[in-house]
């Protein structure tokens, strides 16, 4: 069927003052061509270090902040085309890691489950509200009442996911959303929505720097690196196979990575590079140990691996027409 969201090209570039005395005017190349498409009922987990765009493409998806340029096509329709960015929002969701800066500290729980449900006009908020808050695991009777400080951050996550499912998304962004809770409630909350991914039949965008949770959740990961897509691929073709040494060196870099899976990547050297000023080329030739002359110029496109057209890497190693030395003959192990 046709994707849910297909995003093509996206670009955001940051001013930012630099210099000794912030006279200077830089621009933070944020996210940079970045596309890519999430299918209906999937969930595509995107993954990076912090400061590689993932939380500003999940951002610009959303009408958050503003692209500079690229296109966003939400089940078929161009947002600012057919599109408007109103009726995209009744479609979609965000929860974020903080848990207790999402609430008004002031409502209670039930009237920040309903909130949004009642400013759409739907029917029953409350009703509703109550009843996703049993959904989650917050009983109405003990919790309708509550204010978030008085809950602990996995129970104010569930009040903010329920919040999320009043207002009927069809598309939910987590951003980092687990990242700040405990081993054990985190598996909880992980479990939690996928159960409610199947049963309202959601789709989800799943952000984290946490590949293992990453792993656990999604259908497919994405993996950013400087404002741009490296490698997507579905889950077990990634475990398998990282095609793309960016790629490598952070799944090497996972504490509790299965030995036998573990590749025998020497760690990242050195710092990621400024984003304000990126490498040329290859933005990841500058940590690269395979770039070769090619890769300092010419930019590696986003394409599907030989023989496994699902599995998308931007490397010049997987392509035979770019020059590269390698080329063509995989990642040499
Ligand atoms: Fe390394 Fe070149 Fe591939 Fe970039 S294109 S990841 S520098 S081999
Ligand atoms: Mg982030």
């Amino acid at each position: 069927g046709q994707p849910l969201v297909i995003v093509r090209d996206l670009q955001k570039h940051f001013p930012v003052r630099g210099g000794v005395l912030g006279r200077t005017q830089a621009v933070v190349q944020a996210v940079d061509g970045v596309s890519f498409e999430v299918k209906k009922g999937e969930t595509l987990g995107i993954v990076g270090e912090s400061g590689c765009g993932k939380s500003t493409t999940a951002r610009l998806l959303i009408g958050l902040i503003e692209r500079d340029k690229g296109e966003i096509i939400f089940d078929g329709q161009g947002l600012g085309e057919r599109l408007s960015l109103k009726d995209l929002r009744k479609d979609v969701q965000m929860v974020f890691q903080d848990s207790y800066a999402s609430l008004n500290p002031r409502l209670t729980i039930e009237d920040s489950v309903a909130f949004g449900a009642k400013v759409q006009g739907l029917d029953d908020p409350n009703g509703r509200a109550r009843s996703l808050m049993a959904r989650v695991g917050l009983d109405p009777d003990r919790f309708a009442h509550r204010y978030p400080h008085e809950l602990s951050g996995g129970q104010r996550q569930r009040v903010n996911i329920a919040r999320a499912l009043a207002m009927s998304p069809r598309l939910v962004v987590l951003d980092e959303a687990v990242s700040a809770l405990d081993k054990s409630v985190e598996a909880q909350v992980l479990n939690l929505l996928s159960d409610l991914r199947k049963e309202f039949g959601l789709t989800y965008i799943f952000i984290s720097h946490d590949l293992n949770v990453v792993r656990y959740i999604s259908d497919r990961i994405l993996v950013m690196y400087l404002g741009e897509v490296v490698e997507v691929a579905p889950v077990d073709s990634i475990w398998r196979e990282q095609a793309h040494p960016y790629t490598r060196s952070l799944f090497s870099a996972m504490p509790s990575m299965d030995p036998d899976n573990r590749t025998q990547e020497p760690p990242l050297a050195g710092d990621p590079p400024n984003p304000i000023d990126p490498p040329k080329g290859c933005r990841f030739h500058t940590r690269c140990r395979f770039a070769s002359e090619v890769c300092k110029t010419k930019v590696p496109k986003l394409m599907g691996l030989s023989g496994n057209a699902d599995h998308l890497a931007a490397c010049h190693l997987h392509d035979a027409t770019s020059g590269h030395p390698k080329a063509g003959q995989g990642v040499p192990q």
